[in-house]
């Protein structure tokens, strides 16, 4: 074995570590940005060398295993991952290759929203009512937290109107705003107890409680950002208008979400939200760019763990290492 193909293996060992201690225990040991950056290690030297690359590689992999406490909910559809771009000149190439892969220079439209940190949930709704929700997982399979779910206010128990699909399955973000979790943290340390490191970690710990009236005392909120499985009729052509109509059934959109031209109107976008970070009521981690029109994004499809009309436009870290060392972690 040669150096390196050690480090790959390595760098995949210690990510599948990483992996475990932040899905599976919601309790993470290093910082995001640390974990971005040993992820695009293994990602630049699995493209070097293609013969290495191997299907159960962290960089082929969605989330983590689902922990058994919860009943097994198989997903319709997979519930993937997104790629990043750190930069101006990554969002570029992002779309050079969508004008490449779809033939065609036209300007491209995308629905821009922003990148809410905290934990995938996958809502179904049958004839209007919330039958069963569960958690990403590893993308196939996911946790059924049902009863955890319908403790949160944001999200409806029954639709609002009669158009809605027989059947429906919505996909968003359950978060913690930064105020409720100042406020739980302060009665935390009030009385002794330890405290949740980021609204990141106390959203997916407080989501995967096995007594959802723990979860209920929670300050938690969800804003949904597309659909999975929809019976019946397609509710548009365009992700921003099927956005709207979620919105109009009663599911909380972000009123964030905007639908920009091309590259440029990417960029005027990021510039604004990253403008405006610190006074949102909640924590994002980037923003999110999907290509509006659906019939391109099918033409476009999927690789192993996300879309390729998609990406994340991560922002500038703002956690550091010692802050998350010296905070004791509550599940
Ligand atoms: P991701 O967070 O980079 O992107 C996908 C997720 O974004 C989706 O599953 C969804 O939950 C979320 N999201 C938020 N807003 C969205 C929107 N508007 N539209 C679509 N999705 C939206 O990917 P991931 O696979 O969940 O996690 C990978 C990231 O998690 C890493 O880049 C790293 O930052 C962090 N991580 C950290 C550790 C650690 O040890 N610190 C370990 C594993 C992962």
């Amino acid at each position: 074995m040669n150096d390196t193909q050690a480090r790959i293996l390595a760098l995949r060992e210690q990510l599948d570590t990483y992996n475990e201690q932040y899905y599976v225990a919601d309790a993470p040991t290093v910082p995001d940005v640390e974990y971005d950056r040993l992820m695009r290690e293994l990602i630049a030297l699995e493209q070097a060398h293609p013969e290495w690359l191997d299907s159960s590689s962290p960089s082929q992999k969605v989330g983590g295993a689902p922990v058994s406490a919860f009943p097994e909910v198989r997903h319709a559809l997979p519930m993937l991952s997104l790629d990043n771009v750190f930069s101006d000149d990554e969002l570029a190439a992002f779309e050079k290759r969508l004008h490449s892969r779809l033939g065609s220079d036209a300007p491209i439209e995308f629905c821009c929203e922003p990148k809410l940190d905290g934990l995938a949930v996958s809502l179904l709704y049958e004839r209007g009512r919330l039958v069963q929700a569960a958690t990403r997982g590893d993308g196939s399979t996911g946790e059924g937290i049902t009863e955890n779910v319908r403790t949160i206010k944001a999200i409806p128990l029954r639709l609002r109107g009669d158009d809605w699909p027989a059947r429906l399955e919505v996909r968003g973000e359950v978060f913690m705003p930064s105020a409720g979790f100042e406020r739980m943290n302060e009665a935390a340390r009030a009385c002794g107890d330890k405290v949740f490191a980021n609204p990141r970690n106390a959203a997916a710990g407080s989501l995967r409680q096995l007594d959802s009236r723990v979860t209920a005392k929670r300050p938690l909120a969800f804003y949904c950002y597309g659909v999975g499985l929809v019976e019946g009729e397609p509710l548009g052509e365009r992700h921003f208008d099927i956005l709207q109509r979620l919105k109009g059934w009663g599911l909380p959109v972000s009123p964030e979400v905007k639908r920009m031209q091309g590259r440029a109107g990417c960029e005027q976008y990021h510039d604004d939200i990253l403008h405006r970070r610190d006074r949102l009521p909640y924590e994002i981690d980037g923003v999110v760019y999907k290509v509006d029109e659906l019939a391109l994004q099918e033409r476009l499809g999927f690789v192993a763990r996300a879309p390729r009309w998609a990406t994340a436009h991560k922002f500038p870290a703002q956690e550091e290492l010692t802050r998350l060392l010296n905070v004791e972690f509550q599940v």
